[in-house]
């Protein structure tokens, strides 16, 4: 599987170092040679600090980068990176990360997506009034390894701040500048400035390299993934039908091959707990 891209030029489309998580993995498993080009400006796809907002989903962000890289470099395979953080699905006062690493192989028309949900993130922000203050977030969210975010009320005084110094003059600054005398921190998310964000793209870059070894059973074409799922596992005492997952559908890219398979996740049958007659 690893032939249909080995000895090729992958071009990843990030100016925040990422290619520091992705690139060994690509290369020591597909045989490709990662390549950065030079100047690309993937702010223009919008920033964290939300000085440009996102043109669209995640996905859909990911896809215009790789295909912005695949276009001004002339290659026919690409990998973009997206992360966005927000409250947990299952958890909400519990902060999550969720990175995706994409694949666009043009010369096959392939396009196959690894994933990361991760628990495992310092993404916080606090308003804060003094130094103290500033010292104790500052050493919450694991600060100087990981970089912050000053601002006065919204206009941004300083990011990528990975200095004590730098951090007490931008704090100093903010609290002057602001209507009402605070500084807003916020943990700084660009990869380069947050390892723990890195952690997390290198699982996305994991999970996308088990997806491209799962392979067509008819045709061999890496990505043999899933497109959908269906609920209704039958309640173990009762057999009701239940929310829970029952078939997920693998599909191939391309000789539409299809499997629909029990969830590997899943047990046999559901937990009454689940179930909407016995625990209604
Ligand atoms: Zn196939
Ligand atoms: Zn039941």
């Amino acid at each position: 599987m690893t032939d249909l891209f080995a000895h090729r030029v992958a071009v990843l489309a990030t100016m925040h170092r990422k290619e520091q998580a992705i690139a060994p993995r690509l290369e020591a498993r597909l045989g490709v040679t990662v390549a950065v080009p030079p100047s690309f400006d993937t702010d223009g796809f919008g920033t964290f600090t939300g000085e440009i907002k996102r043109p669209a989903d995640q996905l859909t962000t990911a896809r215009l980068k790789a295909e912005a890289a695949l276009e001004s470099t002339g290659e026919t395979l690409a990998i973009a990176s997206e992360g966005s953080f927000g409250p947990h699905p299952q958890l909400p006062f519990v902060a999550c990360d969720r990175e995706i690493v994409l694949l666009i192989d043009r010369q096959h028309q392939l396009e196959i997506v690894g994933e990361c949900l991760s628990a495992d993130t310092n993404y916080r922000q606090q308003v804060v009034g003094s130094w103290a203050e500033a010292e104790a977030f500052a050493a919450a969210v694991g600060f100087p390894s990981h970089g912050l975010i000053v601002r006065a009320d919204d206009a941004v005084i300083a990011k990528g701040i990975t200095t004590a110094e730098e951090l007490e003059t931008a704090v100093a600054r903010a609290m002057q500048q602001s209507t009402r005398s605070t500084a807003r921190l916020e943990t700084d998310m660009r990869a380069l400035y947050n390892p723990t964000r890195m952690g997390a793209i290198a699982q996305a870059t994991e999970h996308l390299l088990q997806a491209i070894a799962q392979t067509c059973p008819a045709c061999g074409t890496p990505g043999f993934s899933e497109v959908k799922r269906w609920p209704g596992l039958p309640c173990g005492l009762c057999g009701t039908p239940t929310l829970l997952t029952r078939l997920v559908r693998h599909q191939c890219q391309r000789c539409q091959f299809h499997q629909d398979l029990p969830a590997p996740e899943s047990p046999s049958v559901a937990d009454p707990g689940h179930c909407p007659r016995c625990n209604p």
